[in-house]
């Protein structure tokens, strides 16, 4: 190696066609005000899931237009070559969101040089037949089915049944929000796990987050890594998005609040890098810049291989945006087991039987 780590990272990131930002939420990029830094990014977090209907309610289709292009023509800028976002369809935003990022998706590879990606959010949650209406209304022009399971909470298994079934039916790739909150106390990873195995959608699902993995003991961790490595789920870690995650008192494993890429990656687990929310209520100081994300990553994890790093940037991204067909990147020591039951197209091989229960071999 003749470059420095950092140059000689970025160098192979470049060569292997830059970075992709695999998650992110464009529509409420750039809303932050002075006023919201005195007072309300301070909220918890579901008090924040609320806060941000003010900015979404007073949006016109125009205005949620302009600021998704300016976000995204700053992440050209930047050097992503490809963006995931998702985008608000609820009974507040109602279609304005969409239809906006719709028409930006049209000319965002032609006129901006960047491929941008859809995926519904469903922050209202899918259960209640309000919500259910506008996330059904939305999934035919999304390319990806958004989940949040915390949305529903008491209902989550109800709300990744009907993800999987949507996405089964309609043969779209699912990311879901899941373990945010850096808690042993959630076990969502493992959850997704095993619904998208009963599903038979293996290969196409990712997790975005992760991050309460990490607060688990280790024979947890390495019973949930093997379940998800069945279920050939991959992962997207938004480092800066948890990295704040608030001091508390609970016990758990030492740790940095963040996915944990070292042990995902030991377990042949692909891991995709996004921003998460950029210079919003969420996230005031965030930029989007995938370099200082990969960094914050590789930093928090001790996670210092070029070659997988390179991978994080580009080829997971894609992957997890559909851009890239599934056996490219599926785990590379997939268990061997038969595939009976549900279908599937990932060539990762799955142990589960006829009714998808899961069965560890
Ligand atoms: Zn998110």
């Amino acid at each position: 190696m003749t470059r420095a780590p950092l140059a000689e990272l970025l160098h192979r990131i470049h060569t292997a066609g830059g970075f992709v930002n695999a998650h992110s939420h464009l529509d409420r990029a750039w809303t932050v005000t002075t006023e919201d830094l005195k007072t309300r990014v301070y909220a918890p977090l579901r008090e924040k899931w609320e806060l941000i209907d003010a900015v979404k309610r007073a949006s016109s289709e125009e205005n949620y237009f302009n600021r998704m292009q300016y976000a995204l023509s700053l992440q050209q800028k930047m050097g992503t070559k490809a963006c995931l976002t998702f985008v608000d369809c609820d009974a507040v935003a109602e279609e304005r969101a969409l239809k906006a990022a719709q028409k930006l998706r049209d000319i965002s590879e032609s006129e901006m040089g960047i491929t941008l990606r859809l995926a519904v959010q469903t922050l209202k949650g899918v259960c209640t037949p309000e919500a259910r209406t506008w996330f059904e209304r939305a999934v035919p022009n999304v390319d990806v089915i958004g989940g949040l399971p915390g949305a529903d909470r008491g209902r989550e298994e109800e709300h990744l049944d009907i993800l999987l079934s949507t996405a089964k039916s309609t043969n779209k790739r699912v990311h879901v929000h899941v373990d945010q909150n850096n808690s042993p106390t959630e076990t969502e990873t493992e959850l997704l796990a095993k619904k998208t195995i009963q599903w038979g959608m293996e290969g196409k699902v990712s997790a975005v987050h992760g991050i309460s993995l990490a607060a688990h003991p280790m024979e947890y961790r390495r019973k949930v890594y093997a379940l998800c490595k069945d279920a050939a789920l991959s992962f997207v870690a938004c480092p800066s998005a948890w990295i704040d995650a608030r001091r508390n008192e609970i016990l758990t494993p030492t740790h940095n609040a963040v996915t944990p890429i070292d042990e995902l990656v030991e377990f042949g687990i692909p891991v995709a890098i996004g921003s998460d929310n950029i210079a919003d209520l969420y996230k005031p100081f965030v930029d989007g810049n995938m370099e200082t994300e990969l960094r914050i990553l590789l930093e928090s994890t001790h996670f210092y291989n070029i070659d997988e790093l390179t991978k994080v940037a580009t080829l997971h991204g894609r992957f997890a945006l559909g851009l890239k067909s599934d056996n490219l990147v599926a785990p590379q020591n997939a268990t061997q087991s038969n595939t009976q039951g549900a279908a599937h197209n990932s060539s990762h091989s799955t142990a589960h039987d006829a009714q998808g229960s899961f069965r560890n071999v």
